[in-house]
Formats: structure tokens, sequence, C-alpha cells
């Protein structure tokens, strides 16, 4: 349930209101907004509740929704979630963009690609250390030395780090050195996984499953934000259809709209997984920035032939950099800056 407070109301009548609220039984997430603040009340909604809460002078009004995904939805939180990573505003005007290789393959490589990507407009770095690999027998990822290798791309570039945590043995040590943990399409319903970011204080990436409904998707951040997590961005990359051959996933850019419209957290596009092709990527690009994404996530290879990981649809740099100067018009038009 959401209950919406009165403006005037002060935080000893709020305080009056979450007691009330707990001797129902429910648990509670606290939302103070500019005007008003909101409580969600954790637990099965309940006609008599809401009555007895909207009898209290300093309630203005309490919505019955079926708690699934309550803390990210627009009911409970209107305005849209935005917060810094180092310098980079994440959910607001300007659309961030996250560029890297899929894996981190060595030293040399990573900084020459960290640079060209900085040099091309990107204002985060990716890189994978630890590899969900389809194959046992496929590159699975340097590991620490490649989370230090982002490390030093960091102090080189002054651009923060995003790379993926595969398991909850490695939270500890993928969150002492990237400034937003991913969560792969793979691990989207590891809910114990999410349990555990979701009490760390570092943001988290979370891609949607390759076969997740929208509503899976949020209820999977909703473990994130119910666990303590507020700073949550929600990533499009592509779902399993029947295509197989012209694309790797469907991208399904209608579900930027929508999410924006569902939740109050950053949604961002991953057109390289989302089409499997480097080809694509520039115009999947930019109907993501027309659709409303706030951000991007692109592979990007020096030389994708001989990449370990995704080669085929990680853009060079120079095409990365081009992509970037056609997307500042659309940008634009939808009220962005690039
Ligand atoms: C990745 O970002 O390299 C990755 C493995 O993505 P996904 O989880 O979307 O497949
Ligand atoms: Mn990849």
């Amino acid at each position: 349930m959401i209950v919406i407070m009165d403006s005037g109301a002060d935080e000893e009548e709020i305080q009056e209101v979450e007691k009330r609220i707990r001797s129902f039984g429910y648990g509670i997430h606290r939302s103070t907004g500019e005007n008003s603040t909101i409580l969600g009340a954790i637990g099965s909604p309940r006609e008599d509740v809401k009555e007895a809460l909207e009898a209290m002078s300093s309630v203005e009004r309490v919505i019955l929704v079926s708690p699934s995904f309550m803390l990210v939805s627009r009911e409970f939180k209107k305005e849209k979630t935005a917060f810094k990573v180092g310098g980079v505003e994440i959910g607001g005007g300007k659309v961030v963009l996250v560029a890297g290789p899929c894996a981190v393959e060595g030293r040399e490589s990573y900084l020459q690609v960290a640079e060209a990507v900085k040099k091309g407009g990107a204002d985060i770095l990716r890189g994978g250390a630890y590899k969900p690999r389809t194959s046992p027998y496929s590159f699975q990822g340097l590991e620490e030395e490649g989370l230090k290798i982002m490390a030093e791309a960091r102090d080189i570039t002054g651009l923060p780090i995003i790379t993926e945590v595969l398991d909850q043995h490695s939270v500890e040590i993928v969150a002492r050195y990237a400034d937003i943990i991913q969560v792969g399409a793979r691990n989207m319903q590891n809910f114990k996984l999410l349990t555990e970011l979701g009490q760390l204080n570092k943001p988290v990436l979370i891609k949607r499953g390759m076969s997740a409904t929208i509503e899976e998707w949020l209820m999977a951040a909703e473990y994130l934000l119910s666990s303590g997590n507020q700073r949550v961005i929600l990533c499009e990359r592509g779902i399993r259809t029947f295509e197989t051959t012209y694309t790797r996933n469907t991208l399904d850019i209608s579900a930027v709209p929508i999410v924006k419209e569902l939740s109050h957290l950053p949604v961002f596009v991953d057109p390289s997984h989302g089409t499997g092709k480097w080809k694509w990527v520039p115009s999947m690009s930019l109907a993501a920035v027309a659709a409303g994404a706030d951000g991007l996530l692109v592979e990007v290879h020096t030389a994708p032939k001989e990449a370990l990981c995704d080669g085929p649809q990680s853009l060079i740099p120079e095409k990365f950099s081009q992509m970037i100067s056609s997307l500042r018009g659309v940008a634009q038009t939808v009220g962005r800056t690039l």
C-alpha cells in the first residue's frame, strides 16, 4: 500500500503514521519527495487498514497497490530518480554514455580503448572482469586483475567504471573496485544476489533477463530497493524471440517508454547485446534516445575481429565517435543533451 502524507505533515506526524502502519504488521519504506512524504507499507493491501490510515488527519490518501513492485513504481515516487556517480549524473538531463569492451582482455588494450572512448564522448567505462559465458571453454575474464586494470583506467581517464558481478562470492571484491555494479541478464532473477546488492552502498545497473517480462524485471529491481538500495538503473538489452539469424536478440525499444511510465528509475539501453551486430548499433542507439532512454551501454573494441568476447557487436572507436555526433540532434529533439 502507498500512504501519501499531507504536504503539511511534520516529522512527528509522519512517525505517528509509521507507528500505526507497523501496528498492523507492515514493514515501511519512506520516500521524501519535494512536496510530500510517501510511505510504502510492505505487506498485502487491506481495505480496513486503508480506512484506518485515511482517518488520520496527516494522511492525504492511501492507494491499494499490489506489493509486487511498489518501491520502483511511479505511484510510490513521482519524481524521476537521479543520482551522481563520480561527476556523472544518472537520470538527469544528459543521456549518459557507457562504453568499453565486453571483457577486459589485458592492460594495454583496455587502457587504449578507455582513452579512445573518453575522447569519443563516453561518460562511464564498461568492461567485464567476470564473464558469464555460455560455454565453459570460452574466456571467463581476468577476474581481480581485470578489476585492477579498470581501476587504473579510471585513474587515468577520470571516468567512473561499471562491471558485472556474477555471484555472491565476488560481491565484496567487485564492490571494492567498481563505481556501478552490473547485474547481467542471466542473473536478473538471482534473488539472493539482488538482496545482497541491495544492502550495498553502491549503484546497481540491472539488465533485463533475456526471457523476462517487464513485470518480472521490475520485480527484480524491487528486490534491490526493498533491501535498501535506491540507486538502481534498469537496462534493456534485448529479449529472445524467434529471430536468431539477423539479430542476436530483439531489442525491445517499447520497454523504454513503458518502464519510464511505470517506474521512477533511470532506464538505459544496450544496443550491442540488443542486436548482436555492430552495424545496427547506431540506428538502435538513435531509436533508444528518441524513446527516452537515460543512457546507452555500448561495446567498443579497438580490434573487434580479435576480441575474446562479443567482437561482432563491438564498434571500433571511430564508429563510436561518429555515432555520438549523430545522436546529438535526436537528443536535442527530445529535450536532452549528450
Ligand atoms: C555484458 O554486458 O557484457 C553482458 C554479458 O550482458 P548481458 O548480461 O546483457 O548478456
Ligand atoms: Mn558482451
